[in-house]
């Protein structure tokens, strides 16, 4: 449940609603924008008598939440959320681009990946140290080793980084070493993942589980705010459906769908969802042109060698040809990269 205040409620006003929710056992999110403040209620509403709360002075209305999730929802917090990821931020008007290879390979593979992304435009550079891969006997990731190297492309390239955890030693590892952390679509219901990812502090990219419904990602997004961690982006990555031309059917939909039902940034992945390189380009300017906040495209030096998903990643001339082409659809959502 929201309680909407009125224009210009006066702070004591405000003051006086949350003592009531407190004082009744519930806990408050407080969304102040610039016209009104919205008072979020999070707990069992049965203990709350919601007729006494419209007599406060300067409440305007109270809503209805029924949605299971409530500090991912829009309703309590109806201005978009901004995430800081190191020296760059998602969400902000602005087309982030995270690029990198599947696979931290060896030093000098990420060295000259991560140089070659920042050159076509990318901020933040992706690598997996941890590969959950569908086969225990294809390469499992540098662990890390591979975090190291992360950290070192970092400081030389001045990207922002982001690596996926598998497990609470990963995660605290990649607190040491990178910017932000990646819950993988395998792991997007592990909820003891979710909340040790939310007490870790770093942003969190939550990739839509294989099967996952809106209401479930938003659930599990959820999971990783209530412990206090706000920071959180959607990446969606394709779902599992009847067809098989593309390795997953990318459900463009929900970028406009999630806008509705939460602040949180949304990226689109094309590089998963489609599974061929072919299909990237296209996909991509797709998603900017349904104003998707940004992009994570797997890059490789030599895709016919890379050790995990060669055959969706691009070289350094598709992404460079890539991310001049994106440019006038930026233009089109009135977005800047
Ligand atoms: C990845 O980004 O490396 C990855 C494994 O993606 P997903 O979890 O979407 O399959
Ligand atoms: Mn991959």
């Amino acid at each position: 449940m929201i309680i909407v205040m009125k224009p210009q409620a006066s702070d004591q006003s405000i003051h006086a609603v949350t003592k009531y929710i407190e004082d009744n056992g519930l806990q408050v999110h407080l969304s102040q924008g610039e016209e009104v403040t919205i008072i979020g209620i999070v707990g069992d509403k049965s203990r709350l008598s919601t007729e006494n709360l419209i007599i406060f002075k300067d409440v305007d209305r109270i809503v209805p939440v029924t949605e299971s999730y409530k500090l991912a929802n829009r309703k309590f917090h109806p201005e978009a959320t901004t995430v800081k990821v190191g020296n760059t931020s998602i969400g902000s008007g602005n087309l982030t681009i995270m690029a990198g290879p599947c696979a931290v390979e060896t030093e000098e593979q990420l060295m000259c990946i991560a140089r070659a992304v920042k050159a076509a435009g990318a901020t933040i550079l992706r690598g997996g140290a941890y590969k959950p891969r569908t086969s225990p006997y294809s390469f499992q990731g540098l662990e890390e080793e591979g975090l190291r190297y992360m950290q070192k492309a970092k400081a030389e390239t001045g990207l922002s980084t982001i690596c996926e955890v598998v497990s609470l030693d990963a995660i605290e590892a990649a607190v040491k070493y990178v910017d932000m952390i990646q819950i993988g679509a395998r792991n997007m219901q592990n909820f003891i993942l979710l909340k040790e990812a939310g007490q870790s502090g770093l942003p969190v990219l939550l990739k839509r589980g294989l099967c996952a419904t809106v209401d479930e990602w938003l659930n599990a997004a959820e999971y990783i705010i209530a412990e206090g961690n706000p920071n959180v982006v959607l990446c969606e990555r394709g779902i599992r459906t009847f067809e098989t031309s593309t390795r997953n059917t990318l459900d463009l939909s929900v970028v406009p769908v999630l806008r509705t039902k939460t602040h949180l940034p949304v990226i689109v992945d094309p590089s998963h969802s489609t599974g061929s390189y072919r299909y990237v380009a296209p996909m991509a300017k797709a998603a900017v042109a349904c104003d998707a906040d940004g992009l994570m495209i797997e890059v490789h030096n030599d895709p016919a060698h890379a050790l995990s998903d060669g055959p969706q990643s691009l070289t350094f001339e598709k992404f460079k040809k890539l991310t001049d082409e994106l440019r006038p659809f930026c233009q089109l959502v009135k977005r800047s990269f």
